[in-house]
């Protein structure tokens, strides 16, 4: 038999990447992925791209889009320059070199419950133990051992939707400075606002201490370019550029090339513009069908950006069972418990507003309420 890392013995298939394939089925109304509406990879007319580009490029990505990056980054409040910019093969990749950087088997990081599950699958694989982030009082529980690095998306989280107060976001910065926590933030979706929240980076309050910040172009621009980016603290950039040179060498220079040309179209606010208008338009068209089809089984917010509406029904509802009896009538969503560090069950799930076209999602969410109602 083949000898394997003791770590791969602990490879899991991850369920989103299985219910994408069971998305494509002919007919499938999904709920379950995070994925953009094709509507907003608008054409862009290209030239030929240089064929220099062909060639290798430096590990921290091409030096005119970490220009373009830094500005935005500083607009934030982030204390960062283009030399401290990073560019990466989609912000998983962050992810995975933020984990090659800290974790060791048994250490602790703080991670919000629920927490994106791609980046919890990342954790646990290099051996991560967890500790549950309470917003309203971060650093509690820290005591003598407080954790290496605390895992947050303040902006619009995946999977609950929900925007930390300035409060919350000033408090966190201040728990992981005083223990020497690095913090590390992830934001793929602040750009996808549809109402007025505060969204100023916790990572732009960590002067002195060890942060990591990262955003997408996925979500704004085309996840199938694979393109993000992150910043960091001067302590720790360096060590991640050598990490990402250890993975990749660099992210792929056309898609890059492609991603500075889209940033610098003159229509591009307007088109961010209109990509907001038309997830805000979603995001209302879902909730009333929510609340006309759901309404009496099970309890939500709005949110107010991202992509994602979190929903609790009763107790006792077993969501694994609903969902074989939903794709059983071609209708897909992730169930909760997937994206709880502590494990478990739960009676909460995850569902995406953004793919499904509006009479579609009617469609889908009268399958689920029915079911419900049994
Ligand atoms: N972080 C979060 C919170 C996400 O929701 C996602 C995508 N679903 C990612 C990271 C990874 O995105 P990408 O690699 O496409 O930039």
């Amino acid at each position: 038999m083949a000898r394997l890392s003791m770590r791969s013995a602990d490879i899991k298939p991850s369920p989103v990447r299985e219910m994408l394939n069971v998305s494509q089925r002919p007919g499938m109304i999904s709920f379950a992925g995070g994925l953009p509406s094709p509507e907003t990879f608008a054409g862009l007319a290209l030239p030929p791209p240089p064929r220099e580009l062909l060639q290798y490029g430096p590990t921290e990505g091409e030096p005119a889009l970490r220009e373009r990056i830094a500005l935005d980054l500083a607009e934030l409040g982030l204390d960062t320059s283009p030399d401290r910019v990073m560019v990466l093969s989609g912000s998983q990749q962050g992810v995975d070199l933020a984990a090659k950087l800290v974790i060791d088997a048994g250490t602790a990081l703080a991670v919000e419950s629920p927490a994106y599950l791609a980046a919890l699958q990342v954790f646990r694989f290099y051996g991560a133990r967890f500790q549950i982030i309470d917003r309203s009082a971060p650093g509690a529980g820290w005591g003598e051992t407080p954790p290496s690095m605390a895992y947050v998306i303040p902006t619009f989280q995946n999977p609950s939707g929900h925007c930390w107060t300035a409060e919350e976001r000033q408090a966190m910065a201040a728990a992981c400075r005083a223990r020497d926590v690095i913090l590390f933030e992830d934001d793929p979706y602040r750009d996808l606002v549809y109402a007025p929240c505060d969204r100023r980076p916790v990572c732009a309050d960590m002067a002195g201490g060890s942060w990591i910040y990262q955003g997408s172009f996925s979500k704004t621009v085309a996840p199938g370019l694979r393109l993000g980016y992150l910043t960091a603290s001067p302590d720790l950039f360096p060590l991640l550029v050598q990490l990402k040179q250890a993975a990749d060498l660099h992210t792929n220079r056309l898609s890059q090339w492609m991603v500075l040309q889209y940033l610098n179209d003159p229509g591009r606010a307007q088109r961010m513009e209109q990509v907001r208008d038309l997830y805000r338009r979603k995001r209302d068209a879902f909730a009333d069908a929510l609340t006309r089809h759901l309404g009496d089984r099970a309890s939500w917010t709005l949110p107010p950006g991202g992509l994602f509406f979190w929903l609790t029904l009763a107790d006792g509802v077993d969501v694994e069972v609903l969902l074989q009896r939903c794709v059983e009538r071609g209708v897909l969503f992730t169930p909760g418990a997937h994206f709880l560090a502590e494990g478990g069950a739960s009676s909460t799930m995850r569902l995406n507003f953004s793919l499904a076209e509006p009479e579609a999602a009617e469609r889908g969410l009268a399958v689920i309420g029915a079911l419900l109602r049994g």
